[in-house]
């Protein structure tokens, strides 16, 4: 037995045993095939989703697998038993309630909830928990629950779920729909469609990253990885394009842009500035603890580093202030005063009597459009998606 082996089954596997991925993990996967690496051969720490989000999540799967069994649970308040925000919780149920009440007809004698597990080539086990299955006829429907704010892309994550169930139940499947249903916007996306031929050519893909699964690879989807605080091509990822971007002439960065673009190294850079922010804020953050941790001053050679403190004016009492400032500025009054609609709103939501926090923050906005208060200014977001290949469209 060579080192590594004997290393990895002391640690955990056995020689010969498979390595199960979840299903949930394969985008991932397919990007960076060290992604799945367990803790107990990287001997890293664990990490497991947790969190008010993670909790939300498990609540709201749960009332969704009792309503699409249509047992008596599906009035069960799981909020309560994953003690997460009731409002939150009762809003994404309704909006669940209408996405499966919308998804209905396409999908009789559907069961929640799926357990499967396929063996893909020598290796690999792919195991996952499918939110909604159904079988009519040859065709499998499946349905996949997001409660999240990702816009992380749902559909290797889905076809993967698709493959499973058509390597379970063998030749009679000649077709799986996979529907996202999206129960925080309350959008069901059209079902993508996969033939016989789209799943064999996605388990080809599969064995490929298998084939590299010991390599690195990072990216953007190294975001949400379990090995990200740990893993050192990501933290090297980090340190290049801090040194990327301080190596960059500010004055020239327009100069570049078209030559990055020529290259397709856009996303790269927007990847880079996101990553170089965090590093940043985080290492700012550091240092001023450190400094203040030796009694607010730090020398390094001829240099020194205090941490001062200055005082800076700040309006103690709006309500004071708002005459005084309404009788000196006059009609200019929004030049200096600015208003947080969102903080408002989670104000009078949080007056609002239990369960009516969301007619109350409403309210509030109907009151202040007809007073001709608010106005709708658009903005832009940069995201770096990636474009589907192969797959096709289609609607029931
Ligand atoms: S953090 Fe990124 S590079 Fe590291 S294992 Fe995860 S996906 Fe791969």
């Amino acid at each position: 037995m060579v080192n590594g082996a004997r290393a990895a089954t002391k640690r955990g596997r056995t020689m010969g045993e498979k390595i199960k991925i979840g299903i949930s993990r394969l985008p991932r996967f397919l990007a960076c095939g060290q992604s799945v690496a367990a803790p107990e051969d990287t001997g890293e720490p664990a990490i497991n989703p947790t969190g008010p989000a993670a909790a939300m999540g498990r609540a709201v799967h749960e009332h969704m697998a009792h309503r699409v069994l249509g047992d008596d649970d599906a009035t069960t308040n799981f909020a309560e038993r994953y003690g997460v925000d009731q409002e939150e919780y009762d809003a994404l149920c309704r909006r669940g309630d209408y996405l499966w009440e919308t998804l209905l007809p396409n999908h009789p004698q559907a069961f929640p909830e799926h357990g499967v597990s396929v063996s893909i080539g020598e290796e690999i086990e792919l195991q996952g928990v499918i939110d909604v299955c159904a079988i009519a006829g040859k065709v499998a429907c499946i349905i996949d629950w997001k409660t999240g704010r990702s816009d992380r892309d749902p559909w290797a994550q889905l076809a993967g779920y698709g493959l499973a169930v058509a390597r379970t139940l063998g030749r009679e499947i000649e077709e799986v729909r996979l529907s996202v249903g999206n129960i925080r916007t309350g959008v069901a996306e059209p079902p993508e469609r996969f033939t016989a031929a789209d799943l064999d050519a996605f388990e080809a893909e599969i064995l490929t990253a298998v084939r590299r699964r010991n390599t690195y690879v990072p990216g953007d989807h190294c975001q949400g990885c379990r090995r990200q605080f740990t893993c050192q091509a990501h933290l090297e990822m980090g340190r290049a394009a801090v040194a990327m971007l301080t190596a960059t002439d500010a004055e020239r960065i327009a100069e570049t842009i078209p030559q990055l673009a020529a290259d397709a190294k856009l996303p790269d850079l927007l990847a880079a500035c996101s990553l170089a922010e965090k590093v940043a804020k985080v290492a700012r953050s550091e240092v001023r603890r450190y400094v203040d941790a030796n009694d607010r001053r730090v020398v390094q050679g001829d240099r020194e580093i205090v941490l001062a403190e200055r005082m800076r004016k700040k309006v103690a009492s709006v309500s004071l202030a708002w005459p005084v400032l309404k009788e000196w500025l006059g009609s200019q009054m929004h030049e200096a005063v600015t208003i947080s609609l969102t903080t408002a709103q989670d104000i009078v939501g949080s007056l609002a009597e239990r369960g009516q926090k969301g007619k109350a923050k409403a309210a509030l906005l109907a009151a202040l459009n007809a007073a001709g208060a608010v106005d709708e200014i658009p903005y832009d977001v940069t995201t770096v998606r990636k474009i589907k290949e192969g797959a096709t469209n289609g609607t029931d």
